[in-house]
C-alpha cells in the first residue's frame, strides 16, 4: 500500500503546482521533432486534467533525451495543446525573474511548460541553490514522473525540501500494480527475466528468487548461465566475468526450491542481421561460428505452458533479439500469450514494453509500466528517491 500522500489528499485550487511529468519520449531520429510514442504524455493526463479541473495553476517540468542532446520539449508542449484544447506556453527560461513573472500571473486553470530541465547541469547534480530556485515557482510540487523517481534529481528529489510534496495518479497506479504484482501476488508468480546482459539484472533476479515461484529465463543473458553450467555458447553474447554469479544465482534457486528454468533449445545465427543464416539448437551446444538471437521452439513451449498456468507474471527484457523480425518470434509468441492468457501481467518498462509497443499488444497488458529502470529498482526492494521525498500519508 502507498504511504505517500497523493495530490488527492491536499487543497490544490488557486496554487501554483510544479508538476513534474516524464515526458521523456522518442522522437524521430532525423529531425528529432516528431514524438513517435506518446504513451508517457498520454499517462501524465489524468493528474494534468485533475489539477485543470480543480483550478490549478499547472507549472509543468520534464527532461527529455539524453543530457547531452539538449532537445527542447517544443513537440511535447505542441501535443499538450491538442490533447488539453488549450494553450501550453514553452517558457525557456526555467529558472529567475521572468518566469517567475510569468507564472505569477497566470489564472486558474492556465498551463505552462518549463524547457527540458535536464539542460541545466544543476539538475542532475541536484544542486540545492538550483532546487530551491524551482520550488519557488511554485506553492505546490506533485511529482508523476514514474520513469525518473530512481533518480535524486532537483526536480524529482531536491524541489521536495522545500514544498508541500506528493505522488500524481500515474506514480500511484504504477506503485499500486508493481506492489501488489511482487508482494501481494496471485500466485504462482512468475518472472521472465531476458535482455541482453545479466549483469544489469543480478540485483532483480536476486531480490526475486524470494518472492516468485517460477523464474523464466531468456535473451542474451541466457548463455552466460549456460556457460557458468558448462554449455558450448558459440559466439553468443557472454559476460565470463559473471560466470560465478550465475553458478551462485542457480544454486541460491535450488535452495529455495523454485524452479529457474533456461531455455533448452536456442534460435542461433552466423551474424546479427536479418539476412544471417539461422537455425534451431540445443542451448548449450552452439557451434562455434553461430550465436544465440532467441529462443527456440521447444522453450516457446514450455514457456507458454508455465505462463497459462501462473497467476501473475513479471516481465522485464526481450527473450530474443526481438527489433530484427527473423529473432522476434520467442517475444512476440511470450507477448501474445500473456495478452491472451488469464494471468495478471506486468510489463516492466524499457525493451520489454517497446516489444509488447511494437507488437501492439499494450491493451491487452494489465499493467505496462513507464519506467524501466525505475521498475527494476522497485522490484530490487530498493526504495526510489523521487517517492521517499514525498509526504508521509
Ligand atoms: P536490456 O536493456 O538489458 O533489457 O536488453 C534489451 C536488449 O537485449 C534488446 O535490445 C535485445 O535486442 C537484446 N537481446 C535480447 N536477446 C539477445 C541475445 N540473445 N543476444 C544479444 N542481445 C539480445
Amino acid at each position: 500500500m502507498l504511504s505517500k500522500k497523493s495530490v488527492q489528499d491536499i487543497d490544490v485550487k488557486g496554487k501554483r503546482i510544479l508538476l513534474r511529468c516524464d515526458f521523456n519520449v522518442p522522437l524521430d531520429l532525423e529531425t528529432k521533432t516528431t514524438i513517435t510514442n506518446d504513451k508517457r504524455i498520454l499517462e501524465s493526463m489524468r493528474t494534468i486534467n485533475y489539477l485543470i479541473e480543480n483550478d490549478a495553476k499547472v507549472i509543468l517540468c520534464s527532461h527529455i533525451g539524453k543530457t547531452k542532446e539538449k532537445l527542447s520539449l517544443k513537440p511535447v508542449a505542441n501535443r499538450l495543446e491538442e490533447l488539453l484544447g488549450k494553450k501550453v506556453e514553452l517558457l525557456e527560461e526555467i529558472i529567475g525573474e521572468n518566469v517567475k513573472e510569468k507564472v505569477n500571473k497566470m489564472n486558474n486553470g492556465d498551463v505552462v511548460l518549463l524547457e527540458n530541465v535536464r539542460m541545466f547541469e544543476e539538475e542532475e547534480a541536484c544542486g540545492d541553490s538550483f532546487s530551491k530556485e524551482l520550488a519557488s515557482l511554485a506553492e505546490i510540487y506533485v511529482n508523476d514522473a514514474f520513469g525518473t523517481a530512481h533518480r535524486a534529481h532537483a526536480s524529482t528529489y531536491g524541489v521536495a525540501k522545500y514544498l508541500p510534496a506528493v505522488c500524481g495518479f500515474l506514480i500511484e497506479k504504477e506503485l499500486e500494480a508493481l506492489d501488489k504484482s511482487i508482494n501481494n501476488p496471485i500466485r504462482p508468480l512468475v518472472a521472465i527475466l531476458g535482455g541482453a546482459k545479466v549483469s544489469s539484472k543480478i540485483g532483480v533476479i536476486t531480490a526475486l528468487l524470494d518472492k516468485v515461484d517460477t523464474v523464466l529465463i531468456g535473451g542474451g543473458m541466457t548463455y552466460t548461465f549456460v556457460k557458468a553450467l558448462g554449455g558450448n555458447i558459440g559466439k553468443s553474447i557472454c559476460e565470463n566475468d559473471k560466470l560465478d554469479i550465475a553458478k551462485k544465482i542457480l544454486e541460491k534457486a535450488k535452495e529455495k526450491g523454485i524452479q529457474f528454468i533456461l531455455p533448452s533449445d536456442s534460435l542461433v545465427a552466423d551474424d546479427f542481421s536479418n539476412d544471417a543464416n539461422i537455425m534451431v539448437v540445443p542451448t548449450n551446444k552452439i557451434p562455434e561460428d553461430y550465436e544465440g538471437v532467441d529462443i527456440g521452439p521447444k522453450t516457446i513451449e514450455k514457456y507458454k505452458e508455465i505462463i497459462i498456468n501462473a497467476g501473475t507474471v513479471v516481465w522485464n527484457g526481450p527473450v530474443g533479439v526481438f527489433e530484427l523480425d527473423n529473432f522476434a518470434n520467442g517475444t512476440k509468441e511470450i507477448a501474445e500469450v500473456l495478452a491472451n492468457g488469464n494471468a495478471i501481467s506486468i510489463i516492466g518498462g524499457g525493451d520489454s514494453a517497446a516489444a509488447v509497443s511494437k507488437f501492439n499488444l499494450e491493451e491487452k497488458m494489465s499493467h505496462v509500466s513507464t519506467g524501466g529502470g525505475a521498475s527494476l529498482e522497485f522490484m530490487e526492494g530498493k526504495e526510489l528517491p523521487g517517492i521517499k521525498a514525498l509526504m508521509d500519508k
